[in-house]
């Protein structure tokens, strides 16, 4: 049986790596090194040139972080990789790649607070503006907003805080009815619970930093490239992919790293993962450490076990916040009442991811009275933690964004995140319990 036609779980363990030839070390060595002796000047002045693909410099490349890029491939069916240095970083070497000044994004507004300051003011202060649809439910309002100018259309799958699931089958033919990429953040899903690429999307970003390395220790970002987009047949939007790359004598990205092309990974068409090395990473630096690289690789080996338990334990802390007095709404598609709920059966059958946000009766000062209670559960700006986390949105993760901006992402006064981790679900409730009794909840 090939690489290729394994199950996921032996893909989590397994892909992109093999026991280190000489050593035979069975476990991902961390490669901690800035550069590699080439054998002869021929070979430093051909890898330079790109008339091959090899290691140089780890600004660029590092085979620890390639083993690991190799596997993030693998777990979600696309071509390529690039590990970078946050979801940050994921979200703006896309954007970057596809874009330039006078272009533009169609972006739903339901975004995680970073992506709609990256989107809306820093990438908009530099000529690349982003068109947010409100309603990002209503397929007419997508359609609506693209134009000569658009590069992508931008989602999340699951969305950060307010847990809404994007209808990937719609959203990806209204883009390539357009002529340009899905690009989707998937990182409250994880490959384990949703793999975009399957349902139409062209390209997924990642903050590692959440469940995919999952253990609250690094800091890290991925872009997955479907493969799936043909920006050569697609030049009138994307001149620079089928142009000749400045600097080069003789590299078209389109070409050069398309299927068949000398620089693509086993023939299979990775210009945007190409194109984002030659330039995101080359220029800027959004690199992600060796170390970084291993403890995210150490997180993927368990991801389909830990997704298991943490999304049971999510369903399970929805449904008894969803029965509590104390509590005005619960937002978590896998509840049945949730508006989100049929998408949700759809796109994530094994459960929609783990963060599930509620409201409680009463403004800011209620919550902070009710986070500060929390005695098990910290108060911690992260998801994806084997820890339960909870965090007030409106004062912390949303707090730099416009009130029109937090009103289109759900983010009110009364509104709780939680990441719900792996402890034992009744330590939990019992921890709950205790807040729920500090608001004092039946008087408000
Ligand atoms: C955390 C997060 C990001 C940003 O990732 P960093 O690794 O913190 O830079 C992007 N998108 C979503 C949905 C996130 O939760």
């Amino acid at each position: 049986m090939s690489a290729g036609e394994w199950g996921f779980e032996t893909k989590q363990v397994h892909a992109g790596a093999s026991p280190q030839p000489g050593s035979g070390a069975l476990a991902l060595p961390i490669f901690q090194t800035t550069a590699y002796a080439f054998p002869d000047a021929g070979t430093a002045a051909a890898l330079f040139a790109k008339e091959r693909a090899g290691f140089i410099y780890s600004r660029g490349t590092n085979p620890t972080v390639a083993a690991v890029e190799r596997r993030l491939a693998a777990l979600d069916g696309g071509s390529d990789a690039v590990l970078v240095s946050s979801g940050q970083a994921a979200t703006a070497a896309v954007a970057l790649t596809l874009a330039e000044r006078g272009d533009e994004i169609v972006a739903s507004s339901q975004l995680y607070g970073g992506t709609a300051t990256l989107l809306g003011r820093n990438l908009a202060k530099r000529g690349i503006a982003t068109r947010f649809i409100v309603d990002s439910s209503d397929p007419d309002a997508w359609r609506a907003a693209v134009g000569p100018h658009t590069r992508a259309l931008f989602t999340e799958t699951i969305s950060n805080p307010s847990g809404q699931i994007a209808d990937l089958e719609t959203l990806a033919e209204i883009a390539h009815a357009a002529g340009v990429p899905l690009v989707v953040d998937n990182t409250l899903a994880t490959p384990a619970v949703l793999r975009p690429l399957e349902w139409g999307a062209d390209i997924v970003v990642y903050s590692a930093s959440k469940f995919l390395s999952g253990h609250g220790t690094v800091i890290a970002g991925a872009v997955i490239d479907g493969g799936s987009f043909d920006y050569g047949a697609h030049a009138d939007r994307f001149p620079e992919f089928s142009a000749p790359e400045p600097g080069f004598d003789d590299l078209v990205v389109s070409r050069d790293f398309g299927a068949g092309g000398r620089l693509g990974p086993q023939g299979k068409n990775a210009a945007l993962a190409g194109k984002i090395r030659l330039e995101q990473i080359h220029d800027f630096g959004p690199t992600p450490a060796p170390f970084t690289a291993f403890l995210l690789e150490q997180g993927l080996e368990t991801l389909s076990l830990r997704l298991e338990r943490h999304v049971a334990n999510a369903q399970a802390v929805a449904r008894w916040l969803d029965g509590h007095p104390g509590v005005n709404r619960v937002f978590y598609a896998g509840l049945p009442s949730s508006p989100w709920a049929e998408l949700a059966l759809k796109y994530t059958p094994a459960g929609p991811g783990a963060v599930v946000s509620f409201e409680v009766p009463g403004g800011v000062e209620t919550v902070q009275r009710f986070l500060s209670a929390l005695r098990l559960i910290s108060i911690v700006a992260n998801i994806g933690d084997v820890r339960t986390l909870a965090i007030h949105p409106y004062t912390t993760t949303h707090g730099s964004t416009s009130p029109e901006e937090r009103a289109a992402a759900g983010v009110t006064e009364g509104l709780i995140r939680l990441s719900v981790g792996l402890e034992t679900l009744a330590d939990l409730e019992a921890d709950l319990e205790t807040a729920f009794a500090a608001i004092d909840y039946p008087a408000l």
